[in-house]
């Protein structure tokens, strides 16, 4: 196995929960952990209303998800938008029958379109890469795309995200083409998506201990490692203060940044998997996005 980048209790943002299971780390910025992924709530509740979903969790959580937004934010509330980072599986579970529920647009990125609409799937898991139990079961994945038909729209090409001012879409594929994570500036917070994450995910025991540590995307679901890089570079560039990733807990501070810093560094010794079967043909969308996962 690569080198860990273990974090501490120190570097965990901190938190305050509810009795649903909502855990709120910026005035504006909740998550809730469905058992393996993060959906994360932006909007102040006291506010007007107003608020963002991040990804959609999996296709059990729909119920949990609308609970934790009702609490929130007042029954029978609806985002002005969902915004998805990418679309595996785990991101797009509930994605369907929320924007059907809702009826709201889906945000996302350009190269990620076609897996949200029912016309591409992603490249088979790898899993001996990953080590470990969920690595081990990758495949039966499922990789079918989902389809939000009308609702789905491309992220404004500024960089500007429907719902959420102050915050700019950054793209960082490698994980999947289209993945994207958001930054805001002015308090220099990151909703990293995939591109970090902050505890081991190839393992069932690392899932379930969700102990912190620093690593890139999850290996068994990524097929193009040079962008991986290049998109940890980018994040890690940022300086950020706050990180939240698609698994694992929210992270902050300067031990933090130093050890992404590190991960961007040494990321084909920490973060790229031994004997990867894509390190000499990463796997790239085709010129529409598409072609090569038919
Ligand atoms: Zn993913
Ligand atoms: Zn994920």
């Amino acid at each position: 196995m690569a080198t860990q980048l273990p974090l501490g209790p120190q570097d965990l943002a901190a938190i305050s929960e509810t009795d649903d299971g909502t855990k709120a780390f910026a005035p504006d910025l909740a998550y809730r952990r469905l058992s393996i992924v993060n959906v994360i709530f932006y909007g102040k509740p006291s506010g007007n209303g107003e608020w963002v979903l991040i990804d959609a969790g999996l296709p059990t959580s729909e119920s949990t998800i609308v609970e934790c937004a009702e609490n929130r934010f007042g029954e029978n509330t609806r985002p002005a938008a969902i915004v998805m980072t990418h679309g595996h599986f785990d991101h797009v579970g509930s994605l369907e029958s929320l924007s059907r529920r809702w009826d709201v647009p889906v945000y996302a990125h350009s190269l990620e379109l076609p897996y949200l609409r029912g016309e591409a799937s992603y490249p088979p898991a790898d899993p001996p890469v990953g080590g470990g139990a969920i690595a081990l079961l990758s495949p039966l994945f499922p990789r079918s795309p989902v389809d939000v038909g009308t609702r789905l729209k491309a992220l404004p090409e500024d960089g500007s995200v429907p719902g959420m001012p102050g915050w700019k879409w950054l793209h960082t594929p490698g994980h999947a083409p289209g993945h994207i994570s958001l930054w805001r500036d002015s308090d220099r917070t990151l909703i990293a998506g995939d591109a970090i994450v902050t505890t081991g995910q190839e393992s069932v025991y690392e899932v379930l201990t969700q102990e912190a540590e620093m690593h890139g995307p999850p290996r068994y679901l990524t097929p193009d490692w040079e962008s991986a890089e290049q998109s940890v570079r980018l994040l890690a560039a940022l300086e950020p203060d706050l990180i939240i990733s698609g698994h694992g807990k929210p992270v902050q501070g300067a031990h933090m940044r130093a050890t992404l810093h590190r991960l961007a560094a040494e990321f084909g010794e920490i973060a790229v998997p031994q004997g990867r079967h894509y390190d000499r043909n990463p796997a790239k969308p085709g010129k529409s996005g598409n072609d090569v996962y038919r």
